[in-house]
Formats: C-alpha cells, sequence, structure tokens
C-alpha cells in the first residue's frame, strides 16, 4: 500500500513515478500524476497533458501557443504542415 502525495488516499495500486531529476513521486492516479508533474502551458495555463511543445525549456500546449509566446524561437512551431481537405 502506498499513499498519494496529492490527495492523500492510501490506495493498493498507488504507483511512482521517477522524473528526469531522479525524484521519486508516489500517486493513486493519473489524475493526481497530471496535477503535480504535467507542465503547464505558457499561453493558455492548460496543463499538457499529450507531448505538447518545448520551446527553449518553456512550456506549450500547440503552436498557436508558442508562436503567440515564444519569439522568433517559438514561430518556427508549426502543429501541422501541409494542405488540408478542402
Ligand atoms: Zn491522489
Ligand atoms: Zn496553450
Amino acid at each position: 500500500m502506498a499513499t498519494c502525495e496529492v490527495c492523500g488516499n492510501d490506495y493498493w495500486m498507488a504507483f511512482e513515478v521517477r522524473t528526469v531529476s531522479g525524484d521519486v513521486h508516489t500517486f493513486d492516479s493519473f489524475e493526481c500524476a497530471a496535477h503535480r508533474l504535467a507542465p503547464i502551458c505558457e499561453h493558455c495555463q492548460v496543463k499538457v497533458l499529450g507531448h505538447g511543445v518545448e520551446v527553449s525549456g518553456r512550456f506549450f500546449c500547440c503552436g498557436h501557443c508558442a508562436r503567440a509566446q515564444a519569439g522568433s524561437q517559438g514561430a518556427e512551431i508549426r502543429d501541422a504542415v501541409g494542405a488540408r481537405p478542402a
């Protein structure tokens, strides 16, 4: 048994997440893991749960937000390239 560090639930299926810094966190759910660990888009403040984009160490949820906030490097970010169906 292990206790979630976000909500305090003692749950038999609690799991650990090891971050790039080597820190180990314990959660009872992906929701609590995202609450604690997911980066937050600098432009619109949503939690980045998918891949998102990183520009010089700054996190954004999508290309639009990177372009809006991250200067000339952000301007290079695209979510999609090419034609869409007419
Ligand atoms: Zn929890
Ligand atoms: Zn965003």
